[in-house]
């Protein structure tokens, strides 16, 4: 990595002019640094006269939202660009377009999704774009397939499991989502108002026992070539198009995961609708939610269940009894992911704007509460929660 540095805006744009195919000779570029995520650089350089783009997406030595202090390996960037570019194999239409990617720069070029925005901001702007889910589900259905035993032979998968081989990101999760918020640490970042339900879940062994399957999972299920960070913040949308980005936490992990991230994150913004603004307003908003959620899960059990059914190469995982089997764990899991994804933006490190953005601290509380309530009873009722209606009844009456 000898010719690693860090750009700047100049950078940016010298390298879109002289190392990318993409702009006229004539072009009148400029270049701006604008990324808002917690560990990376993102420029955008535009050419002023055709108004065409480019994203560059660079990854630093240690974490942005820290500082040098939190040293991560720019690796990251190299897992990103080929789960992205291989995402994009399997399913072109959900996935952002890699233009190019530079190890040694760390660097990732790619299409720019300024016509979309940011699926979170949607949601908080309770935009009811009508396709999202289907997308999303479909996105999820394909690559997990794709990319697990069901469909490669073993011998290919067993090396593209050591292809992605990310034991510095996999640990954020790893401390993040499974570890923190269920006892005292420094890093848990919480409204004091909800001092009494924290020490509740801290000091609930059966909560935390649930917990460990699902984090002994996500260390040891090596199924399919997940995403690894496929919250509301990592996906564009528009009403005719939805394309996930920001693959760095990728990695051979549980199919249900990436799934329950997702749904986790629809259930963030449900759970702060009601400090958004009106109540009235709020309810409709939390019907489109819930309708969203069921069109996540129906899409992406309907594929996947219809690409086992047409596309399972092994002789074993061909019979239908075993599919049925191996899909409704799925679901199970992903109710329980969903809950951890729930707790850990309210107690720990990283917050999400769904929630942080409800001003009055008490009304805040409210919302946070009722995302604790929920989060704990997915991860506790999760295997007897039959289908995703049973899920719609519990968060009803609960968040
Ligand atoms: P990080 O890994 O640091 O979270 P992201 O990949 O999420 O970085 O990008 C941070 C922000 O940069 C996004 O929220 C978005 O605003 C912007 N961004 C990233 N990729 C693109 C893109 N392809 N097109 C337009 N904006 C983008
Ligand atoms: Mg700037
Ligand atoms: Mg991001
Ligand atoms: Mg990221």
């Amino acid at each position: 990595m000898t010719d690693y540095r860090i750009f700047n805006e100049t950078d940016a744009l010298n390298y879109a002019r002289q190392e990318v195919e993409f702009f006229a000779a004539d072009a009148d570029l400029v270049s701006n640094e604008f990324g808002d995520g917690n560990l990376n650089l993102v420029f955008k350089v535009v050419d002023q006269k055709s108004g065409r783009s480019l994203i560059l997406k660079q990854a630093l030595p240690y974490a942005r939202c820290v500082g040098e202090s939190w040293p991560l390996s720019t690796d990251r960037a190299r897992i990103e660009a080929e789960v992205l570019m291989l995402h994009e194999k399997i399913c072109p239409q959900h996935t952002v377009h890699i233009v190019k990617f530079d190890r040694d720069l760390s660097l990732i070029v790619m299409e720019d999704l300024s016509d979309h925005l940011i699926w979170r901001s949607a949601l908080i702007q309770r935009k009811e774009l009508p396709l999202a889910g289907q997308h999303i589900g479909t996105y999820l259905a394909k690559t997990l397939f794709f990319t697990s035993d069901y469909y490669l032979d073993p011998q290919q998968k067993k090396a593209k499991v050591a292809q992605f081989i990310n034991p510095e990101l996999c640990l954020i999760t790893e401390d993040l989502f499974f570890t923190d918020p269920y006892r005292q640490h420094e890093r848990n970042n919480y409204n004091p108002l909800l001092e009494s339900e924290v020490q509740k879940i801290q000091s609930d062994p059966h909560l935390q026992a649930k917990v460990a399957l699902l984090k002994y999972k996500f260390l040891n299920q090596a199924q399919a070539l997940l995403h690894g960070d496929v919250h509301s913040g990592s996906v564009f949308v528009n009403e005719s198009s939805t394309k996930v980005i920001d693959a760095e936490f990728g990695f051979y992990g549980p199919i249900a995961f990436d799934v329950g991230s997702v749904i986790g994150n629809l259930l963030l913004n449900y759970a702060g609708q009601p400090g958004l603004s009106e109540t009235h307003v709020a309810q409709v908003y939390r019907q489109y939610l819930l309708d969203q959620i069921r069109q996540i899960w129906f899409t992406f059990a309907a594929e996947f269940a219809r690409l086992m059914a047409a596309e399972t190469t092994d002789v074993a995982f061909q019979v239908a009894e075993y599919q049925q089997l191996a899909l409704q764990q799925i679901f199970v899991d992903a109710i329980g992911y969903a809950g951890t994804e729930l707790i850990r933006r309210t107690i720990g490190l990283a917050h999400v704007a769904d929630l942080d953005n409800i001003e009055s601290t008490e009304q805040r509380a409210e919302c946070e509460l009722g995302a604790l309530k929920l989060g704990q009873a997915l991860i506790k009722n999760a295997s007897e929660l039959d289908d995703i209606e049973a899920v719609i009844q519990c968060i009803e009456k609960l968040a």
